[in-house]
């Protein structure tokens, strides 16, 4: 798309304790994604959340797929929070589940090949079907689930790239969801490999999104954390988040 740059030339980031985050709104986010698409080559999407950015501290292949991906996506408010504190605000966040929402929406106005990968056996399936009914239109041209070992990276990859997908939709939790498509790419293909975490169970309605009085008060991850005791591994990393960044030096 025309007016939109590569990622490596924007000035418009901000760095939280390493990791760098596109100050976008999602538009611009999915305006840049357009272009991705536009551009016929691999690209990497993050959508970063605290959580992640914790974890990559001490996972230097995950830090290195953050580092280099052409877009990084303020998925959770913590990551807002951070980012104000370090004097760069951004505006919102823009959060995996919203940009899988708005991908479909466009497939379906502009015919993009969409592969869902993730979530337990039938959860994919599940989900397209929803997203046919809330898009109609919107072109989903494969799904598979995400239980598989990481042995079976290349099989996955070879199967998926037979339905010549533009944007992979991978729903397998961090770090592996990154891991898998920068493992994957240069099979599969597909113009933009983007990572969603639980975004699959959220669209299928077997994990359902936090009411919206709760998003509004911005505790959908308290609501999706008391709802998942999964969850509560991964809300542990929260106060080590919050430690970092409050020891980082403002910039
Ligand atoms: N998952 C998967 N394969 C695995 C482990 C997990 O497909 O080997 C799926 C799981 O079923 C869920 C998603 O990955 O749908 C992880 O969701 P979560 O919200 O925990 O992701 P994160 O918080 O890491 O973004």
């Amino acid at each position: 798309m025309l007016g939109v740059e590569p990622a490596s030339h924007l000035p418009d980031r901000v760095h939280i304790l390493g990791v760098p985050i596109d100050r976008l709104s999602m538009d611009q986010t999915l305006a840049r994604i357009e272009a991705f698409i536009a551009s016929g080559t691999p690209h990497i999407v993050v959508t970063a959340d605290a959580a992640g950015i914790a974890q990559a501290q001490h996972d230097p292949a995950l830090m290195e797929i953050y580092r280099a991906a052409e877009l990084v996506t303020p998925d959770s408010i913590g990551v807002v929070w951070a980012a104000r504190r370090a004097g760069h605000p951004i505006e919102t966040r823009v959060s995996g589940v919203d940009i899988l929402d708005n991908l479909c929406r466009l497939s379906a106005e502009r015919g993009y090949r969409i592969f869902f990968l993730g979530a337990e056996p039938g959860v994919a399936d599940l989900a397209a079907e929803k997203m046919r009914l809330r898009h109609p239109g919107c072109n989903i041209v494969g799904t598979r689930h995400g239980y598989f070992p990481a042995e079976s990276d290349e099989v996955v990859a070879h199967e998926v790239a037979l339905f010549t997908p533009d944007i992979l939709i991978v729903a397998m939790g961090i770090p592996r969801q990154e891991k898998f498509i920068r493992a994957t790419e240069h099979i599969i293909q597909a113009k933009v490999g983007i990572g969603v975490g639980g975004s699959l169970d959220v669209f299928s309605g077997k994990a359902k999104r936090a009411p919206a009085i709760v998003q509004k008060a911005k505790m959908e991850w308290l609501w999706r954390t008391a709802s998942n005791p999964k969850k509560i591994a991964k809300a542990q990393m929260l106060p080590r988040f919050v430690m970092l960044v409050l020891r980082s030096r403002r910039k």
